[in-house]
């Protein structure tokens, strides 16, 4: 505890160091560049989706137009396929997402709102994989993904799929140690920290918005547009619930990444869709398999920015999905061979095929070494970035335009890699 505590006092202590001087950690290593290139700290009236990279797990770190903030998912997962960790594997996952997040936060260390697409390990973290975990004796819980960088950050509220009592649609899994660990977190988080924790509502544009200027919810918003299963349409205000449509569904386990949170951010023109792990297919009241992913693209329909569902794996972003959200960047948090392996080739080649506009990227937060050459004479690999590393899409003022930086994902310099051109936003309709 002794050595933790340190370890904390240090960490806030270089964090503090960091953030009073911002554009140290972003700025050092371009001097090469041209400045107008050069990734620069969010300013008011600027929206920001940070990707971070990690290749143990998924988690966004956002920053709306007046400063509010906001993380999505926290993983922290280690299996023999996975990526190496970067930068290294001896910094803990959790210490690494907080880190990156109090380098680019106007807030320091305040967060306003955590969104969790799902429970599974990947997405809020793991403790059956073995590997050392510091113990929080007060809350009895291990503090892994989520539940670590809470210790660090200051979260006013806590969304997940499923609180209360975590049995919807289904009981909980009581065998599995990862999520009866978070539900500990929650429990103690809610007691001793004061934050608050709620469900997800699904068809809502309220529960997640623009905290400190009240102006900008005219021009921002956040639809909460899919979960438990269930998806908004809110251009036809119906929202459809496609388990409860068959109650075979529920004969056995629903999978987790089926019932993902999801939402559509939008701000003037501009649109992101970020959707969790959303792939898979339920049956219908008929007893047909429908895909839910496809219902998904439907509802939320065209955007600028799209995250890809299931980290871009070979059963996910189905063609009708793609087809519906149609955008021009899809950024894609990997961090397992198999997300950018052999059986998601053929798929990711389909995807760029559907993709018209040569303009479109596929943004993986990490490529391995050999890969470009393995595909270089191949049509989808023309539609990534020459690097990859921690993402960021920046849009302007207004929402009007925006770009793609990908930043090192060395250790506390965040160096520009890469800048895309300047996109215009199209507009939803
Ligand atoms: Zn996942």
């Amino acid at each position: 505890m002794r050595n933790s505590l340190n370890k904390q006092v240090f960490i806030v202590f270089a964090f503090s160091i960091i953030f009073i001087f911002p554009s140290f950690s972003v700025a050092e290593n371009n001097s090469d560049k041209k400045g107008k290139d050069i990734y620069t700290p969010w300013q008011r009236g600027e929206f920001e989706i940070h990707q971070i990279s990690t290749n143990c797990g998924e988690s966004a770190f956002l920053i709306f137009p007046d400063g509010t903030t906001m993380i999505i998912d926290a993983g922290d997962m280690r299996t023999s396929r996975y990526f190496p960790p970067v930068p290294d594997n001896d910094i803990d996952t959790g210490e690494k997402i907080v880190e990156y997040i109090l380098s680019m936060n106007p807030r320091k260390d305040k967060i306003d709102f955590v969104v969790l697409s799902h429970f599974h390990p990947d997405h809020t973290g793991n403790i059956a994989e073995g590997k050392k975990r510091e113990k929080n004796e007060q809350g009895n819980f291990y503090e892994t993904g989520i539940s670590r960088i809470a210790r660090f950050l200051n979260i006013g509220k806590i969304i997940d799929r499923s609180f209360s009592d975590y049995n919807y649609p289904q009981p909980y899994d009581k065998n599995d140690s990862s999520f009866v660990n978070y539900r500990r977190f929650i429990e103690w988080q809610k007691e001793y920290k004061n934050t608050r924790i709620e469900g997800f509502n699904i068809g809502s544009t309220t529960q997640i918005k623009p905290l400190y200027e009240a102006d900008y919810n005219k021009y921002f918003l956040v639809r909460n547009v899919a979960c438990n299963g269930k998806v908004w349409n809110w251009r036809k205000n119906e929202i459809k619930d496609y388990v409860n449509a068959n109650s075979e569904n529920l004969l056995k386990k629903i999978s987790e990444n089926v019932l993902s949170t999801a939402m559509l951010f939008t701000y003037g023109r501009f649109s992101y869709l970020t959707g969790g792990d959303l792939c898979g297919s339920l049956l219908d009241e008929k007893g047909r398999l429908t895909n839910v992913e496809a219902h998904f693209g439907e509802a939320a329909g065209e955007v600028d920015v799209c995250k890809t569902n299931h980290h871009g794996y070979f059963n996910a972003m189905v063609p009708e999905f793609v087809k519906e959200v149609n955008a021009n960047v899809y950024v894609m948090p990997v961090h397992d061979s198999a997300h950018l392996g052999e059986k998601v080739i053929p798929c990711l080649i389909k995807r760029a095929e559907l993709m018209p506009d040569k303009k479109s990227l596929i943004v993986p937060t990490y490529v391995p070494e050999n890969f470009r050459d393995t595909y270089s004479a191949t049509d989808f690999i023309s539609h990534f970035p020459p690097v990859s590393g921690h993402v960021v899409i920046k849009v302007s003022p207004g929402g009007d335009s925006y770009s793609v930086y990908i930043l090192d994902t060395k250790y506390r310099i965040y160096g520009t890699k890469w800048k895309s051109e300047t996109f215009k936003s199209k507009g939803i309709k």
